[in-house]
């Protein structure tokens, strides 16, 4: 039995293309390396905030690179990384105060952080290691400006 076969020689290979979902090519693909406030990489922060997309052309590229520049909310990136800081071993009983400290975060991120959260249409309501993020901690936070 012979397997089917397509005129493109590697077909797994190929990429959608991020803008208008056109397949590309193998060897045609453009990428980029983009911002993006809602990437956390949870083994290395240095690779936070940062994705790649893949376009079928230049000028989809530049689409996308603009879409991503305007998406950028720096409220969600803090955020996330209060919640990477909620996890780490001995954290559980931490205040949000403490994890920004934990992060080496500034306290006017921390803060700018729980009430974007706070303002959101679907708000967390703890952190993924369990700490409550309450209006209560936002109003300490702002007592101890
Ligand atoms: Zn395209």
């Amino acid at each position: 039995m012979h397997a089917r076969r397509d005129h493109l020689p590697f077909p797994w290979r190929h990429h959608a293309c991020g803008y208008c979902g056109a397949a590309i090519p193998a060897g045609h693909a453009l990428c980029a390396l983009v911002p993006d406030s809602s990437v956390i990489d949870h083994e290395d922060p240095s690779c936070d905030g940062r994705r790649h997309v893949v376009a079928c052309g230049s000028a989809h590229l530049d689409l996308l690179i603009g879409q991503a520049n305007d998406a950028w909310i720096p409220e969600e990136r803090w955020l996330g990384q209060l919640c990477r800081a909620s996890m780490q071993p001995g954290s559980a009983g931490a205040t949000v105060a403490q994890l920004g400290a934990r992060a080496r975060m500034p306290t006017d991120h921390v803060r700018r952080a729980v009430l974007w959260n706070s303002r959101r249409e679907a708000p967390l309501r703890a952190l993924p290691g369990g700490q409550v993020l309450s209006a209560a901690d936002l109003e300490t936070m702002l007592g101890n400006r």
